[in-house]
């Protein structure tokens, strides 16, 4: 292999609670409309044939506690909590037990969106991309592995913007479940270790500015947290 011109920045490593190692982003998966009453604020229809997927680069990644500055190009920077799940292994085959294998833990995740950008290009029929893949656009907490959590209907997820709630909903509320989602993906990846799926935010999202704290969690797994700064 020949030398690099010059040295990029390496993607964030996620931690995992109770390990020394941490977990390297490989490719970073986003469905949309996965809770129904979040498709409705939006004014959209959850797509009940199939879910759609937006990705985000794995270089656009920080951990929880980051501090973000407000990002270029918008007046409209909104924020999105969801579950992320961290796959350690390629899929054998698309059984349920082959899924859950597959799977190495969950994390609470962010996905923020430059929503005028999304909007006004979605009216458009164009891609997505300025509006959600944005330097520091999606958020890890520390992963916790599988083995050790695994997610309920009742479990629940939320997120505050300097201490008032803004998002609050239950897992059982996921139009399309994890085990959905990852079969379907299958069809169009060879998905493997490092892919990371955030499944969806609730209802409730809303606009950030600089100075606002936010902080979420899902029971169960390590909280998350953003602080947004004035513009670099
Ligand atoms: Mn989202």
């Amino acid at each position: 292999m020949i030398p690099p011109l010059f040295d990029l920045p390496p993607n964030p490593i996620i931690p995992v609670v109770g390990m020394g190692s941490g977990f390297p982003v490989g490719r970073i998966f986003c469905v949309g409309r996965n809770y129904a009453a979040h498709a409705a604020e939006m004014g959209v229809d959850v797509d009940r044939e199939r879910p759609f997927y937006f990705t985000k680069s794995a270089s656009h990644a920080v951990l929880s506690g980051a501090e973000l500055p407000y990002p270029r190009g918008t007046e409209n920077f909104h924020h999105e909590i969801e579950l992320a799940v961290a796959l350690g292994a390629p899929l054998d085959d698309l059984t349920d037990a082959a899924i859950q294998s597959a799977i190495f833990g969950y994390c609470t995740a962010l996905d923020m969106t430059r929503r005028d950008l999304q909007l006004r290009e979605r009216q458009k029929q164009r891609p997505w991309s300025l509006g959600k893949d944005l330097e520091g656009g999606a958020v890890f907490a520390p992963i916790t592995s599988a083995a050790e959590w695994t997610p309920t209907d009742d479990t629940h997820i939320w997120l505050n913007v300097n201490g008032d709630q803004r998002q609050t909903a239950r897992l059982g509320d996921l139009v399309w479940s994890i085990t959905d989602l990852i079969r379907h993906l299958s069809g169009y990846y060879r998905l493997q270790a490092g892919d990371v799926l955030l499944t969806g935010t609730p209802a409730g999202v809303g606009p950030v500015i600089a100075g606002d704290t936010l902080t979420g969690g899902i029971n169960g797994l390590s909280d998350i947290a953003l602080t947004i700064t004035n513009s670099a």
